[in-house]
């Protein structure tokens, strides 16, 4: 029996204001989920005017309150896996053991931004004027809008909420278009929690038709984007002409260096994990991997053999390594990758192809020719390709050669080459021993260049959705200038 959702506004369902629905694919069996509410501009109104009402109440609780139902919320999330699991298996293509891992580190992000709830310091500084004291203090913006994609839907939506709730702000989340059931799901949660209401609303809908109305609204004062580069642009833009807080998350094309020392089958085995986890549907997969030549040879044919041998199939099933990829615009646009890229000097090691409805088959390129463009972007799927390099100046350069800068990661023995390669690389995370796809509920994540503006996590993410204050005071009497 499919879904029938809405608009989480005022801490209840509502449908919208034109009566409009969409529905939420299963893109493993194609069958519809639910139906959510499709949003337009007079409901992104009626979302941002509750989380405008919302915001003198909360914003004025002690930390303590907002600490304590953060808290209860992380414990409603694990009190609901078994559903929440489903859901994300069914709704976004997940496996069960990434849905676990989804429906946990939400959990633990909400604990971590509650923690964060009560750690808004200011400062103090010296002043020139001998009678002046003066304090810094931190204010919460009002009204944060989160813009969240398809592949962690709930991870993604709790990164880009709690943190900005913990400090006092109010949200409207917008989520993906193909996940808007679980989002919901999420808002009864913290509903139940104890959330006041208005203070965490979800409009659903595309991007177009709600996405841009609700980034554009003059009580908006800060827009959180986790998508694609392109996106980020578009909201980039609406930011800067409203004068309004933005921090955006946007694509990865991200390297994995494999030094010369590394054991070529452990390092295979660590890259396949770092590129075909979720069908490589992660701004963080490692979907450039540079080896250095003494090793390259045996690393490909490792890597081959580990991408012949994972088992695709029924989600539920643990041994199934990754499911399909979101819609049948995914599957084209992984294809026309991987036929540009044997187009363009690539060889074909294994995949290349659909395996069955949308899932893709891993799929492993060499790229042993020298080509004048290394990086073709983002890929968004089950694909490695594997550079062959001289040495590690080589591999940097291959790494650096990116308009991205997300996340890489180095594999090696040698910590001296390895902090070397990760002062080096320009990205905004570079792992050592590991491949590129990590996170920490208190690291700051976000990218240099087209991967985006600001850091999310911890206090990084209460700094960026915090005003700064200075309060002077005079404590003796100031001459007057005249
Ligand atoms: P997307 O950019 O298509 O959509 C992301 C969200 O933006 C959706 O909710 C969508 O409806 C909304 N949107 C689209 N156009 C909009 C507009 N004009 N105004 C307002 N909202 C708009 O991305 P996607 O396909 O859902 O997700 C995949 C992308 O997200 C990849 O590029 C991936 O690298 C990136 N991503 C980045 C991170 C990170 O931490 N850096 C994490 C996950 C995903």
């Amino acid at each position: 029996m499919p879904i029938a959702s809405g608009h989480f506004i005022a801490g209840k369902q509502v449908p919208s204001c034109n009566s409009q629905t969409f529905a939420s694919h299963n893109p493993c069996t194609g069958g519809i989920v639910g139906y959510a509410a499709r949003g337009d501009a007079l409901d992104a109104e009626a979302g941002v005017s509750a989380a405008s009402s919302a915001f003198k109440a909360w914003s004025g609780l002690p930390p303590s309150e907002r600490e304590r139902v953060l808290l209860r919320a992380a414990d409603r999330i694990e009190q609901s896996a078994i559903d929440l699991i489903d859901l994300l298996i069914d709704e976004s293509g997940s496996t069960q053991s990434k849905a676990r891992f989804e429906v946990n580190y939400t959990a633990s992000l909400l604990r971590t931004a509650a923690g964060e709830a009560r750690r808004l310091y200011g400062d103090t500084f010296p002043n020139d004027k001998p009678q002046r004291i003066s304090l810094v203090i931190r204010e919460p913006l009002g009204v944060v809008v989160a813009i969240t994609p398809f592949n962690a839907p709930l991870v993604l939506l709790a990164k880009m909420t709690a943190f900005p709730l913990a400090a006092g702000n109010t949200v409207v989340a917008k989520p993906s278009e193909e996940t808007p059931l679980i989002a919901v799901r999420f808002a009864e949660l913290l509903s139940a929690a104890g959330m006041p209401d208005g203070v965490f609303n979800v409009i659903t809908g595309y991007g177009r038709e709600c996405g841009e109305a609700l980034t554009q609204h003059p009580k908006v004062q800060g827009i959180a984007l986790t998508g694609s580069t392109s996106t980020g642009r578009r909201i980039g833009a609406i930011a800067a002409a409203g004068m309004k807080r933005v921090q955006l998350e946007l694509g990865g094309d991200n390297p994995l260096l494999v030094l010369a020392d590394a054991d070529p089958k452990k390092s295979a085995d660590i890259a396949a994990v770092g590129a075909f986890y979720h069908a490589g549907q992660i701004c963080m997969a490692s979907s450039r991997i540079i080896v250095e030549r003494a090793i390259a040879h045996e690393f490909a044919e490792a890597l081959t053999a580990k991408a012949a041998s994972l088992h695709l199939g029924d989600l539920r099933d643990q041994r199934t390594a990754y499911g399909p990829l979101i819609n049948s615009q995914a599957l084209a646009r992984v294809d026309s990758y991987v036929r540009d890229a044997l187009a363009n000097g690539a060889e074909l090691l294994s995949g290349g192809q659909a395996a069955t409805g949308l899932t893709y088959k891993p799929t492993v390129l060499w790229r042993g020719k020298h080509i004048s463009r290394p990086s073709c972007g983002e890929v968004f799927g089950p694909v490695a390709t594997v550079y062959p390099v001289d040495d590690l100046e080589a591999a940097l350069a291959l790494a650096n050669d990116s308009e991205h800068g997300l996340s890489a990661g180095v594999l090696t023995n040698d910590l001296v080459r390895g902090l070397t390669a990760a002062r080096r690389i320009r990205c905004g995370a570079v792992h050592l021993g590991m491949h590129s796809f990590q996170s920490d509920t208190l690291a700051p994540i976000g990218g240099f260049g087209l991967s985006g503006i600001g850091r999310s996590g911890g206090k990084y993410s209460v700094a960026h959705f915090t005003e700064l204050k200075w309060i002077s005071v005079e404590l003796g009497e100031t001459p007057n200038p005249f």
